[in-house]
């Protein structure tokens, strides 16, 4: 590894001087997860890593009056011990649960995760499904928007230089939805995502409205299938309807060939998998 300088700021307008001072060549290190392995094999050394694991307000659960904020430092641990998030967004930690073993948990942050922009990453499907929100801070001060806009492409954010991700909110009107999260991989542990998938459902006088259906690792980034979900609303919840629905689901995915898995197994997931996370996410809405 090269010689960089290092630097732990406190608070969020400390490390926004640090990373509009120092221009491309400041990092920003959360958890280390995925930063770390970058570090050890790149050729290019940055000029200092900006360590932001010191700042108290990234590693909050609260209650807003906007909806449930959850600091950009918070581990997948913490998702998974969150009394809160079981409460209002059980479905975060069923994601939560399936990234990595418990070491890559304890130290991997959700918004290091989402700040990664990979398309198996397993946080985006279940906090698109519930309409989740980001906000932004950088030297022009703070904005927000959708993650699903903050998603541009793989490895791309809507980040600006000498911009950070300080939190996520999932808005008032989607707790307490019902919201299942199904990944797939080679394995059952410790394995990307050839295929993950979210859903969340209201119900109104018995007929699905507002129904989201989110899909990782198979496109560019974490979609929507929209015509699915546009099949759904306003429907009786049926077998037959939800078939019909992860069939279309499917049609809107561009799944790879890779080594690990073929497009058309993908499609096949994707088919299991949002039937699966429909009538799970029915079961819930209806509890
Ligand atoms: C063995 C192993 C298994 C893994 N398994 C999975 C898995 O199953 N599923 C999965 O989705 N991921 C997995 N990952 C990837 C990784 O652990 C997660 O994406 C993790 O959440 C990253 O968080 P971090 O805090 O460690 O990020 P870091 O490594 O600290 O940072 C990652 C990137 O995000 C930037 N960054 C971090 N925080 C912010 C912020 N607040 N604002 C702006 N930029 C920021 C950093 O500059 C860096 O570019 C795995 C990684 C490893 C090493």
């Amino acid at each position: 590894m090269r010689p960089f300088d290092y630097v732990a700021p406190n608070t969020v307008d400390e490390a926004v001087a640090i990373l509009a001072e120092n221009g491309p060549g400041a990092r920003l290190l959360a958890g280390g997860t995925d930063y770390v392995v970058d570090l050890k094999h790149s050729s290019k050394a940055p000029k200092i890593v900006v360590d932001i694991s010191r700042i108290s307000e990234f590693s909050r659960i609260e209650m807003t009056d906007q909806g449930l904020r959850i600091g950009s430092g918070v581990t997948h641990t913490e998702i998974m011990d969150s009394a809160l998030i079981a409460k209002h967004a059980p479905a975060m930690q069923e994601a939560a649960l399936t990234i990595g073993a418990v070491q890559t948990r304890n130290l991997g942050t959700l918004g290091g995760n989402l700040v990664t922009c990979v398309p198996s990453l397993d946080s985006g499907p279940v906090l698109i499904a519930l309409d989740a929100a980001v906000t932004i801070a950088g030297p022009q001060g703070k904005r927000t928007m959708t993650l699903a806009d903050f998603f541009v492409g793989p490895r791309k954010t809507a980040l600006e230089p000498a911009e950070l991700l300080t939190d996520i909110v999932i808005p008032k009107a989607m707790l307490g939805r019902g919201c299942s999260f199904r990944k797939f991989g080679l394995r059952n542990g410790q394995a990307l995502a050839l295929v993950n998938v979210a859903a969340s459902i209201n119900l109104e006088k018995a007929k699905l409205s507002d129904v989201r259906i989110a899909l990782g690792a198979v496109a560019p980034t974490v979609i929507r299938a929209i015509k699915a979900e546009n099949l759904l609303n306003g429907k009786a919840p049926s077998d037959d309807l939800f078939t019909e629905a992860a069939e279309m689901a499917a049609t809107e995915a561009k799944p790879i060939n890779d080594f690990r898995a073929s497009a058309s197994y993908r499609l096949d997931l994707i088919r299991a998998g949002a039937k699966r996370v429909l009538a799970e996410a029915l079961e819930r809405a209806q509890a």
